[in-house]
């Protein structure tokens, strides 16, 4: 869009948007219902962008739709704690045991710029260790090596961070528990906290090997530093409790975001009672946010989860396996974890990002246009993860197995 791309940096407010990685124009789409989007000329494609993780129950689901409209009739935010936000904080605190408390905010930057913040008042220590290719939102200190569209545009160390803030973060090798026993080693005591994508999904889906996750809660407890979750794709997405049920692994803190705001902006970090309480006005962390946990939000968020059953995760798990089982493409190879796949042009599943880097971008923007042209919308780039929702249902997955061919 001419208009766009005069208005917007790039022609877009977030640069996973842009087409830059695969070349030619995004389409433009007017309208979402179940699996499927619309572009302006009417022309209907399979989605599996799923507006990049929040909406596992499809667009436009219908009784979220009708909260939302519920919710902004009853007015707008009140600056007061509402019902909405103490029923969504139980349904996740139910669903997810290691968060005895929460706080909401509107994004998953802020929710991990906090838990972070809240990881260096506990400890009185400065480092944190990320994991290359790790995505965690946009704040200074986790542009350092970063994922998503920072990978995709090669720009994993933004400009304009100074160097005093990237030099808190250390950088470890997901699924390389010596490169993170090294760092805590050579950083005694000064590492507030690790934070890690239980499964990594901004570098394409990368699944953790076994034992990884374990590994991180054992060296973490040793060096006392935080371990930190970053959920914000995988919370309520791989199981009911995320990936800390599906791996049995708690951590301190757990940041999250995309579906608990059904599909608006949101994001929320939570954990151990004994940390949250530092955050004010319990405690002398300062984090506020004026429209946090905001009513539409709120509501949006519980008319989803209220929906995500047992029955429902194992619906879009043998969706998904089907997709994965039938996606057969020369030199490619599918790494699925739950409703999350990657398709890497690469012969096998990469371990960490250094290795998600040798595929084959280039013969991955051919497939995507020629997915496109056959009625398919995948995210634009090699290195972000298809979102499967329960939408997609068998029909669809046929569709999209046929558009293969
Ligand atoms: C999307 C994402 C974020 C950032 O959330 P925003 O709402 O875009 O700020 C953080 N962490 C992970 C793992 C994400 O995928």
């Amino acid at each position: 869009m001419t208009v766009a791309a005069d208005l917007f940096p790039g022609g877009v407010n977030s640069p996973v948007r842009a087409y830059r990685a695969v070349g030619g124009e995004p389409p433009v789409l007017v309208r979402g219902e179940g699996a499927f989007v619309w572009n302006d000329a009417g022309r209907r494609y399979i989605d599996y962008v799923g507006a990049f993780g929040p909406l596992l129950l499809g667009h436009a689901n219908r009784s979220v739709v009708e909260a939302i409209k519920n919710a902004a009739e009853a007015g707008g935010s009140f600056g007061v704690t509402g019902p909405g936000e103490v029923r969504l904080a139980q349904l996740i605190k139910t669903r997810m045991p290691s968060i005895e408390r929460i706080r909401f905010v509107n994004s998953g930057t802020e929710a991990a710029m906090s838990a972070l913040r809240v990881a260096r008042a506990a400890t009185r220590r400065d480092l944190i260790v990320k994991f290359e290719g790790g995505y965690h939102g946009h704040a200074d200190s986790l542009l350092v090596e970063a994922g998503s569209g920072a990978a995709t545009l090669s720009i994993p160390g933004s400009a304009g961070v100074a160097p005093s803030v990237a030099a808190q973060t250390l950088v470890a090798t997901y699924n390389d528990l010596d490169s993170v026993a090294a760092l805590l080693d050579s950083h005694r005591n000064n590492v507030a906290a690790v934070i890690v994508e239980p499964v990594a999904a901004n570098m394409g889906v990368v699944a953790p090997v076994s034992g990884f996750l374990q590994g991180l809660r054992d060296l973490t407890e040793r060096a006392g530093a935080l371990l930190i979750f970053d959920e914000v794709i995988t919370g309520f997405r791989v199981a009911p409790g995320g990936a800390q049920e599906l791996y049995g692994v708690r951590p301190d803190l757990t940041v999250l975001g995309k579906i608990i705001g059904g599909g608006l902006p949101v994001g929320a970090y939570g954990g151990r009672a004994d940390l949250m309480d530092l955050v004010a006005p319990s405690g002398p962390v300062y984090q506020a946010g004026t429209l946090s946990g905001h009513p539409v939000v709120m509501a949006a968020g519980e008319a989803t989860l209220a929906q995500l059953t047992p029955d429902i995760y194992a619906k879009i798990e043998s969706q998904a396996a089907r997709l994965e089982s039938g996606v057969r493409v020369a030199g490619a190879c599918v790494v699925r974890v739950g409703s999350l796949l990657t398709l890497f042009f690469r012969g096998r599943p990469p371990r960490n990002f250094r290795e998600a880097k040798s595929s084959d971008t280039k013969a991955f923007a051919r497939f995507f246009h020629s997915m496109l042209e056959a009625g398919v919308l995948l995210p634009p780039s090699q290195f972000e993860a298809w979102f499967v929702s329960a939408s997609h249902d068998g029909s669809v997955i046929d569709s999209t197995l046929e558009a293969l061919r």
